[in-house]
């Protein structure tokens, strides 16, 4: 400890009372805390907090010295997990989203070619077939599209091959208005 260096933890506490909304950077509070309770406290690195300033509190943790200077509290860790949890299922959605996109483009093409020669009562079904597909935008790249309105994709696409299905059992020939 080197007493030159040495800052009131009071000081401290009020410094980060008074910058709630900014806080000083974390680099910043670890410094600080570092010189103020030497190298046996335990600061998470993460956040700049003060999580013990004397080694027996941690005694029963079997920390490294490595592990304790490169220290980030179950907090920031969790959110570590958690952001790394997101970004797998982000990538989960898009490749899902993709495969799905996939299966519609390829779904529409087939019924829409057998369906040439009916009567234009594909008003409906064009219409929403095209909305599907641009809401789809397959093959573009950018933000991974969300599961809601990959769930709304497929449903849609579920409820016009149903009544699809429907109207052919239904009137195979007829106009339907
Ligand atoms: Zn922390």
């Amino acid at each position: 400890m080197q007493p030159e260096a040495m800052v009131d933890v009071q000081e401290i506490e009020q410094q980060r009372l008074r910058h709630r909304l900014t806080p000083p950077p974390p680099d910043e509070c670890v410094r600080i805390l570092r010189d103020r309770y030497g190298p046996e406290a335990l600061i998470c690195t993460t956040c700049g907090t003060l999580l013990a300033s004397e080694a027996k509190s941690y005694a029963g943790s079997n920390l490294t010295d490595e592990e304790r200077l490169a220290y980030t509290c179950g907090e920031r860790r969790w959110e570590a997990a958690g952001a790394a949890r997101i970004k797998m299922l982000r990538a989960e959605n898009l490749r899902r989203n993709m495969s799905l996109v996939a299966g519609i483009s390829a779904a529409r093409h087939r019924p829409t070619r057998a369906r040439v020669e009916r009567p234009q009562s594909s008003f409906y079904l064009s219409g929403t077939s095209s909305t599907v597909f641009r809401d789809g935008r397959a093959h573009r790249s950018g933000r991974p599209r969300t599961s809601s309105s990959a769930k709304r994709l497929k449903s849609r696409e579920r409820s016009r091959a149903y009544r699809e299905r429907q109207k052919e059992a239904s009137m195979p020939r007829a106009v339907k208005q």
